[in-house]
């Protein structure tokens, strides 16, 4: 079943606000439908107390409606147990958990962390900080000249790895990684595998069984939720044999003065008040993308990211990064307009009511590798139509006489 996109936009307030807004970020942040918001006020207009603490209804029905959203997101990752979603504050904090968790508590000093060089830095900096403190290497698979990951070294790359943490989608070269072959490779070398999902979960099916991950990461402010919550998938019994990341109320059974007593999992990793509200809206988001269904997202995009392929080839100063082939590829297109700056090109669209992303968008080992310091990137989600990408050409080429292009 195919989308219908302007019918989609009328559940998103903003659009109401500004029917022209062409909104080409949703890689950065999507925007929320009235569902994700009112689920939000709703829970603090009618449910708003602590969870798990206290006996009364009301904090009864505000634990019932935490542990609710976590039972949607789990079914929507296909996880085997709802336990094993934790709640965290986003991709970033998750990715942080693993890597402090598996890289200082369970990993002998020098060991091996495999990255690849596609990877946004919440999964780069977090396994630096660790390897600062415990001594261990990095080392990166590279992409090549398409956008494709190099996988002729990686068995070498991969070997005697503790972890290997990849990316399924990227932000930038918009690469979908065979995240179920390099969850193989992994393992054939003994090494647990994490995957930064941050741009897939939001945009296509996600099933972590049949992927076969150790631990995968997303955020619920780019599928439709509110800031604030993001989840953490690990297996059951990784996440049962590891270290707490941060200490507090919620995560203990039992406090003395010399020693505590963790709580079982996944509340061990839920130190302190959690964002109920922003679970419960993330709980509404799931059933809002189910509802449209995650094949019918995926195919949306794929024919909006055809169709800027071609419309942008048409121009002629443009440098497209990432895989010619838009089936390899999530709902983004990063580019480069002749020699103008992305900034000064973003401005110029935003003046033509066109948001897009300039700047590095936080993976700069990409941009290095691609001899770029920026690029300018659009970035799709259900709510945006061909009319719109037809604008956007337009504007482009508007752009190419405005900057004086040869
Ligand atoms: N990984 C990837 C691939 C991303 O695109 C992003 C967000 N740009 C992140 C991680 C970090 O997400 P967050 O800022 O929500 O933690």
């Amino acid at each position: 079943m195919s989308l219908n996109p302007k019918l989609i936009r009328k559940d998103f307030p903003i659009f109401q606000k500004n029917d022209n807004l062409i909104y080409f970020d949703s890689a950065a942040t999507s925007q929320k439908p009235i569902q994700v918001i009112e689920a939000v006020a709703d829970f603090y207009r009618k449910f708003n107390a602590n969870v798990h603490r206290g006996v009364y209804r009301l904090s009864v029905e505000a634990t019932e409606a935490y542990e609710g959203s976590r039972r949607k997101v789990a079914q929507f990752i296909n996880a085997a147990n709802s336990r094993e979603v934790v709640f965290v504050r986003n991709t970033t904090e998750a990715l942080n958990l693993v890597a402090h968790s598996i890289g200082i508590n369970q990993m002998k000093k020098g060991g091996k962390i495999v990255l690849t060089m596609m990877e946004h830095h919440s999964n780069i900096v977090p396994w630096q900080l660790v390897s600062k403190i415990m001594n261990h290497r990095i080392e990166y698979i590279p992409f090549d000249g398409e956008g494709y990951l190099d996988l002729s070294v990686a068995d070498k790359i991969l070997r005697d790895a503790d972890v290997f943490s990849f990316v399924h989608a990227s932000n930038v070269l918009g690469t979908v990684n065979d995240v179920k072959l390099l969850c193989r490779m992994a393992h054939d070398h003994g090494a647990l595998a994490v995957v930064d999902a941050a741009q897939s979960v939001p945009h296509m099916p996600v099933d972590v069984r049949d992927i076969g991950c150790d631990f995968l990461a997303f955020s619920g402010h780019k599928m439709l939720g509110p800031t604030g919550i993001g989840v953490l998938y690990g297996r059951y019994e990784l996440l049962d044999g590891m270290e707490p990341f941060m200490g507090g109320g919620e995560m203990i059974k039992e406090v003395h003065l010399d020693r505590s007593v963790w709580n079982d999992v996944p509340w061990k990793f839920e130190a302190g008040t959690p964002n109920i509200a922003g679970a419960v809206g993330l709980g509404a988001a799931v059933d809002y993308l189910r509802g449209l269904g995650m094949e019918n997202v995926r195919t949306h995009e794929h024919m909006l990211t055809a169709k800027a392929l071609e419309l942008l080839a048409e121009l002629k100063h443009v440098k497209i990064y990432g895989p010619e082939n838009p089936k390899h590829r999530c709902g983004l297109v990063a580019f480069n307009l002749g020699d103008i700056h992305p900034h000064d090109l973003a401005t110029y669209l935003d003046n033509h009511g066109i948001c897009v992303r300039a700047g590095h968008h936080c993976a700069m080992p990409i941009h290095t590798r691609l001899g770029l310091s920026a690029s300018t990137r659009a970035s799709f989600f259900v709510y945006n139509t061909v009319e719109e990408l037809e604008i956007f050409q337009e504007v482009l080429k508007k752009a190419v006489k405005f900057f004086k292009l040869a």
